[in-house]
Order: C-alpha cells, then structure tokens, then sequence
C-alpha cells in the first residue's frame, strides 16, 4: 500500500492496517488534537465524535477511508472483483467509515470496471474473519471427519 509505511504487525511494512485500523484511527485523531469527552480514547469513541461532526475525527476517517479506497481500487484493478466486503470492528462504525470511502473510490477509480465495485459492511460484523476461517478448516477436513458415527445400533426385541 505505502512501501515506505510504518511496519506492520504482519511483519511487512505500509499496509492497509496501518493507516485504517481502529487503533490507528484512534491515533490520528489524538494526534491532530482530537480528546475524548470521557475515559474512551477507542476508535468507537472517535467515531462517535465524527458523527457529531468533530473535524479532527472526521479527518482521521477520511484518511481511513481513503486508505481503504486506494487499497480497493488497486485490487479491483487486478482480479476485477464487484464487491468489496468492509469486515473488522472499525466497519461497525458505520457511514462515517464508508462516506469518505465511497467518495475516495471514485476517485481513484480510474478503470470503468473498478467504479461499479459496491462496498459493503460485512454482515457478520467483527467475528467474519472467524467464521471465514471456520468454514475453510470444515471444507479442508475429510470428507467423514465431522461425522458423529452411526446411530446406535437398535437391540434386537426380543422373542
Ligand atoms: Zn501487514
């Protein structure tokens, strides 16, 4: 995404974590002076200040949500994908995530195919990764590995 980026957890470096993560959102809006009205310094506590129209939050979600655009428009470009599907917790903060994505996808949207991609919130919210790694693990196993053995034999009645 950035290859002069911060360092990643992942151990690479400039990724789209790095830029639109709660945490980081949190950050950026700290750092350009945003305080919280209470003890929550969270991404969740940043968005809720974005709704109310606190610019130093809005800015650390336009800056999310274009990180996010790019990362989108760049990968649309590739593999030409319709949808992308918005997952983690930061996605849970609703239209002050996906506003400015949408707007910044279509500017970066260059390829007529890239700006008809829709970007959605994952409707299984923070715990869709989870439940995608689940269902790859049971598509992985064989074929009889879940299964719970035959039912239990009927004792024969007797005469
Ligand atoms: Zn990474």
């Amino acid at each position: 995404m950035d290859v002069d980026g911060e360092p990643c957890a992942c151990g690479s470096r400039g990724c789209v974590e790095t830029i639109a993560s709660g945490t980081v959102i949190a950050r950026r809006a700290t750092g350009q002076g945003w305080r919280p009205r209470g003890w929550d310094r969270t991404a969740v506590a940043v968005a809720a200040a974005a709704r109310a129209g606190d610019p130093m939050a809005l800015d650390a979600f336009d800056r999310a949500g274009r990180a996010l655009a790019a990362a989108i428009a760049g990968t649309a470009s590739l593999v030409e994908i319709e949808t992308a599907v918005i997952g983690g917790a930061v996605a849970a903060s609703g239209e002050v995530l996906f506003a400015p994505l949408r707007r910044h996808l279509a500017t970066y949207a260059a390829l007529s195919f890239v700006r008809g991609v829709e970007v959605v919130p994952a409707l299984l919210g923070a715990g869709a990764g989870l439940v995608g790694a689940a269902a790859v693990a049971v598509e992985l196993l064989p074929d009889r590995a879940l299964d719970m053995g035959e039912p239990a034999p009927v004792p024969p009645r007797g005469c």
